[in-house]
């Protein structure tokens, strides 16, 4: 993940929208003593109902109540017998659980806390584009990777999020009914926590989960091999490698994933796979104004990516208290651009999108939060009715 990285302070122009549940902090989050069933897939659910003395049938209830009809508990399940939906909620829970705080852009960039295991929190992002709108969802608690223009990998890491962990950031966003795109590129290294990606993309995509089509979603990774020959034969979806870079000394000193995963290795993983159809790969490069924008790295980026069917998006840095690394210049971009466009590269530079609130992603946090004060005027577009709406308002787990 490499979206843009710039200053942490959110404004003062920007909006707390939504205030956390009473008395709660991601601080003080608590797991139950039953396993959440988001996440589980159609095999799975199979083995449940067996189990559970229920007819084959009641593995496609279960996970359409889970992934098609948003269930948030066993008793919205009236289609299962009463004594098998008690059974069930003795042992599981659904695992949705809304977020606890979310903060508005200028730019109309939202940015949810949610919690996760006990003093764990991520950030999620929602950003709206006209037609498109985008979510941006963390598959870790931190990074490992320890990239060095990248806030999330300064922070104490505080591990993998289960496949549940990370379909809740869809499932339970007020707007999911407004997502068109998911990018795998919050905090962490979405191939570092490969088994639970994996399973939440399976769930995203299968016609008996939520049916997204591949070509919606984005994963966009250093590089983990062989997490990333795994990505590139077993789904369809976009391929995003964050490269900086064609140099591999100065790779590795602002990426340490380098010298486990040379970008060469990388890019042979990539040539051996198809792109016939829509599959898209992309390069994603943080422009740090004359360091990496050289005529030299337009030359070294032409002969690295050579007949690969592939694009490249320029970001822009924009340094972070401790940073080392210089902001982009304007001017400067736009030509890195044009010098890369003469080579016949496909390019395009992202625009910056939630900067007033640090909703770029290498500034999402783990770090615990304060709770805020209420806000008048919340919104809630999801909710159904006073139930699903005081579960937003109260509840972190079903
Ligand atoms: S440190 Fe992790 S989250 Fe940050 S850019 Fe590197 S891989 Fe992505």
């Amino acid at each position: 993940m490499t979206r843009d990285v710039q200053s942490a302070t959110p404004s003062p122009d920007t909006v707390t929208a939504l205030s956390p549940p009473a008395g709660s902090s991601c601080a003080s989050a608590s797991t139950p003593n039953t396993a959440p069933l988001l996440g589980w897939t159609l095999d799975e659910l199979a083995a449940i109902a067996r189990e559970f003395d229920l007819p084959p049938y009641a593995a496609r209830q279960l996970a359409g109540w889970l992934y098609r009809r948003h269930a948030i508990s066993f008793a919205e399940m009236t289609d299962l017998p009463l004594r098998a939906r008690t059974r069930l909620a003795e042992r599981y829970r659904v695992g949705a659980a809304p977020p606890h705080e979310m903060l508005v852009s200028r730019d109309g960039t939202r940015k949810y806390l949610f919690a996760v295991a006990p003093e764990r929190c991520v950030e999620t992002a929602w950003i709206p584009d006209r037609e498109r709108s985008t979510l941006c969802v963390s598959t870790q608690a931190g990074c490992r990777m320890r990239c060095r223009f990248c806030h999330t990998g300064r922070q104490r890491f505080g591990g993998d999020l289960s496949a549940a962990e990370i379909l809740n950031q869809y499932r339970s966003l007020p707007e999911r009914d407004r997502v068109t795109n998911i990018v795998v590129m919050g905090m962490g290294e979405p191939l570092d926590n490969w088994g639970a990606v994996r399973r939440a993309l399976q769930v995203w995509t299968a016609p008996w989960g939520y049916a997204l089509s591949p070509r919606r979603i984005t994963v966009s990774t250093v590089g983990v091999l062989p997490a990333l020959r795994e990505l590139l034969a077993e789904t369809h979806v976009h391929v995003a490698i964050s490269l900086h870079t064609p140099f591999t000394e100065e790779r590795a000193a602002w990426m340490p994933s380098e010298r486990a995963h040379p970008i060469q290795d990388v890019l042979e993983a990539l040539r051996s796979a198809d792109w016939a159809g829509q599959r898209r790969l992309m390069f994603e490069y943080i422009v740090f104004s004359g360091l990496n924008d050289s005529p030299r790295h337009v030359r070294e980026l032409a002969r690295l990516l050579h007949g690969l069917p592939c694009r490249i998006n320029l970001m822009r840095h924009h340094p972070w208290p401790g940073s080392s690394l210089p902001a982009t210049d304007e001017a400067a971009v736009f030509h890195f651009r044009d010098a890369l466009e003469r080579r016949g590269f496909v390019v395009t530079i992202r625009r910056s999108r939630g900067s007033d609130i640090a909703a770029a992603c290498g500034q999402l946090t783990t770090a615990r939060r304060p709770t805020t004060s209420a806000v008048a005027g919340m919104s809630l577009p999801l909710a159904r009715d006073a139930t699903e709406k005081s579960w937003y308002n109260g509840r972190l787990h079903e």
